[in-house]
This record gives C-alpha cells, structure tokens and sequence, in this order.
C-alpha cells in the first residue's frame, strides 16, 4: 500500500506529538502522519523512572486520541520503520507497506544501550519504553535487592523510585560519582550523599564483571570482586540514537542524525527532531541533546523552517530537571564537568552551585532549589561574569 505524501514524521515520541501540533499551529493544513513502532499513543517518557515506576499513575499520555482525529493527523502506531528511499521519497514499514512522504521528519529517539555479557535472565532490565516501566515496576513488586547499573539520570532516578517501593538498592558505578560525566564530581559528591541518605548502597569507581543466577537473577559481581545479592537488575548506561532504519538512505549520521540549526539532514526534504537528531549550534559544533525541553525548542525552530517560513534557530537557554526523592534537581545552562564548580548553598541535602568557564557564568545546577536555579536564566542567556552571581 502506498498513501499519498504529505509530512511523515517517524517516531511516535514527544518529538512527533510537538512537531504534529506546531504544524496545525502554524497553519499547515496537508497531511501528517505519524509513524510508530509502539502500540500506545505518543507518551511522555519523564514519569516512567518516577510516578510510573512508583505506581502513582499509569497515564502519560501527551494528547488524547481526539486531537490527532481532529486535526486530522493520522497514526500509524506498532508499525516500525525498516528503511526509507529518499530518492522515491518513500518510508518502508515492517508490516510491509510503504507510506510517501513530500517531507520527512525523523523522531525516532533512542534505544537503551545493553550490556551484551550479561546473561539473558529474567530480573535484567532497562528503561526506555512506557511497557519497560511497568514490567519493571511488576519485577520491583517481588524484588528484595536490586543493583542499578549506571548512576546517571535515569539510573539515580530508578533507585530513588525502587527504594520508596521497600527495595534493597545498591547503585554501582565506574566514575568517582553519580552523574560525575554530566555535571562533575563535585555535584556528584552531593548525589552521592542524597543516595546514601536514603540507604542506597552507592558503589562508585568500579564496574560490573559478571551476573550470575540460573532460572533468575541472583547475584551481581563488581570489577572489586564484591558479590552483590540481586533479585533485579536495571542497567542505566545511556543510550544510542535509534538510527539503524536510515542505513542506505543517505541521510548523514554520526552520533545521531546530523542536522543544521533548524533540523534540515543531510538529504533534501528530509528532517531531525528530538534526541536522535544532533543539531549545529551557533557556534558550529553538533550537539545532540537528551532533554525533554529541547524538544519543544526545536520543534519551534524547524516547523517554520520546513514550511518556508521566517525561521529562528534554538536560542533559549537550556535546561532540564531529574526528581530523586523529594529533591527536584534543576539544569540550567550548559554546565560541563570541566568548569569551576561554586556551591553557594548547601544544607546538607538541598543545594545550589553556579558553573564558572573563562570568568562567565556558563550554568545553575539545585537540588531543591527551583526559584533560584530560575532566577540565574538571564545572567546566562548574558554570558555574565561569574562575579554577577557570586554577588
Ligand atoms: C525514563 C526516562 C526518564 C526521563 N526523565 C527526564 C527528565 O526528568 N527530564 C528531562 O529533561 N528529560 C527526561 N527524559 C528525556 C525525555 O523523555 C526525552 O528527551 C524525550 O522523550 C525525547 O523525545 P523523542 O520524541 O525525541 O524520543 P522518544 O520519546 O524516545 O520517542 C521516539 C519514538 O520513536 C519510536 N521509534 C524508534 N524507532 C522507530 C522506527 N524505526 N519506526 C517507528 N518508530 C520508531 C520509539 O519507539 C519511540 O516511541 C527521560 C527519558 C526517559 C527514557
């Protein structure tokens, strides 16, 4: 079955539901469709580490069906796409139809890295997907001890959700401190102390060796020879940009899919959006950002771009959030593990510490502190000194 053209989007994440919505917003009136290989309707991904995962909800949804019926945006969910001729300007899908497309936007996310030595047991997870949520949240409901693989975002979220659920938590990982690639160690000191406040067993500077078990998870092996007891194991080491469908098509992928400042690929008529796609900045480097804001960010960027309309590149400042325990910690800015870290306030469990490059304030990271990482948005949209923030 070939359908008529019109904008394809793939992917049927937060990027295809913004993008859909700022099209009919900016008054494009052809077809969309919106191409899914999950079964649910476009879904907010954030509360599948948290209220999900703590069985405090089960709707994510980001629209009712109703809107995409009446803007007439057409799914087609539990349909992957295997490949797509940019020549024929046509998507192939598994279940063997090809659907044309005059513009195409790609917003296929990511896939959840794996660790191909371990075993393939029941009680190993990962966590990208709202259907890994809830499996992992059944696994959690018979779980004594589990060992979080990876303390980065997603990793400090899934153990603060597991030990609100009653679980043993041991939280293992090979830099000197949570979330230590992302903001530095000093931060991650402070993550560290949050875990451990709340009876995670945090092992960082070493990895995992080996797991071990015969009809189930049983126990976890580290890099020091410390066998861990484990009925559950989640593996939070990142993830890679769901980009194997685009092999042959011609569109320019390293790191994600290599777009210009508003999203345009390599290959004529054809876009990325979201945290598969790697944007240029206006410095020129190609940046491919994770975060749930930048998505909306770019979709304002690229729509009016794709419809040859007065187009403005990403500029805000960016930023994103993480819930661990009753501590929302908030990122503003683009602060690096490399920059002079100034904590300002600490209380023992909330914090708040501006990010020092080259005498400019660069970045705002609080724990617990939401009003005053927000009041730093100006100085860092400015470039400020550091001195300005310091007061
Ligand atoms: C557990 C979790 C917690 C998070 N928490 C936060 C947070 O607290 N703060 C924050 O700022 N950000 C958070 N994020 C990040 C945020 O959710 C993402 O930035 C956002 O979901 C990106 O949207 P996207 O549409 O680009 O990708 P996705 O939401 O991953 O959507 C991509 C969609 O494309 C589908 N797809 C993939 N390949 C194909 C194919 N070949 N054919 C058809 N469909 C395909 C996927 O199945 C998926 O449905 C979190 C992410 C996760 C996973």
């Amino acid at each position: 079955m070939t359908t008529p053209g019109g904008i394809v989007i793939v992917g049927g994440g937060l990027a295809a539901a913004r993008t859909a919505e700022q099209l009919r917003r900016s008054e494009y009136s052809g077809a969309i469709t919106i191409i899914s290989d999950e079964d649910h309707l476009p879904y907010d991904r954030p509360p599948l580490s948290k209220e999900v995962l703590r069985a405090e909800t089960d709707d994510v949804t980001l629209k009712p069906a109703e809107f995409y019926a009446d803007n007439n945006i057409t799914l087609r969910l539990g349909s992957a796409a295997q490949s797509v001729d940019t020549a024929a300007k046509s998507v192939s899908l598994a279940d063997g139809s090809e659907v044309a497309y005059d513009q195409l936007i790609i917003a296929t996310g990511l896939v959840p890295k794996r660790i191909r030595s371990f075993p393939d047991l029941p009680g190993i997870r990962v966590l990208r997907s709202y259907d890994e949520s809830l499996a992992l949240r059944a696994d959690a409901g018979s779980a004594r001890r589990a060992v979080v693989v990876g303390a980065g975002f997603i990793g400090c979220e899934v153990a603060a959700s597991l030990r609100k659920l009653g679980v043993e938590v041991a939280l293992v990982e090979p830099q000197p401190t949570p979330l230590a690639s992302v903001l530095g160690e000093t931060i991650g000191a402070l993550v560290t102390r949050l875990h451990q406040a709340e009876g995670v067993d945090v092992r960082c500077g070493v990895g995992v060796t080996e797991v071990r078990g015969t009809d189930k998870v049983e126990q976890v092996v580290l890099g020091d020879g410390t066998e861990l007891d484990a009925d559950l194991v989640v593996v939070g080491i990142g993830s890679h940009p769901a980009i194997e469908w685009l092999d042959g098509s011609g569109v320019a992928v390293d790191n994600g899919v290599v777009c210009d400042e508003v999203g345009r690929t390599s290959v004529a008529d054809v876009w990325a959006i979201g945290d598969v796609a790697s944007w240029r900045t206006a410095v020129g480097d190609q940046v491919r950002v994770e975060h749930w804001s930048n998505v909306a960010d770019q979709a304002r960027a690229l729509v009016p771009a794709l419809l040859g309309q007065e187009a403005s590149a990403v500029s805000s400042v960016p930023y994103f959030w993480s819930d661990q325990y009753d501590v929302k910690i908030q990122c503003l800015g683009e602060p690096e593990a490399e920059d002079t870290v100034h904590v300002v306030e600490d209380d023992g469990r909330k914090f708040l510490a501006y990010y020092e490059r080259d005498g400019v304030v660069v970045g705002v990271v609080g724990g617990g502190m939401p009003g005053k990482v927000m009041k730093v948005r100006s100085k860092i949209a400015a470039g400020a000194p550091i001195a300005d923030v310091l007061g």
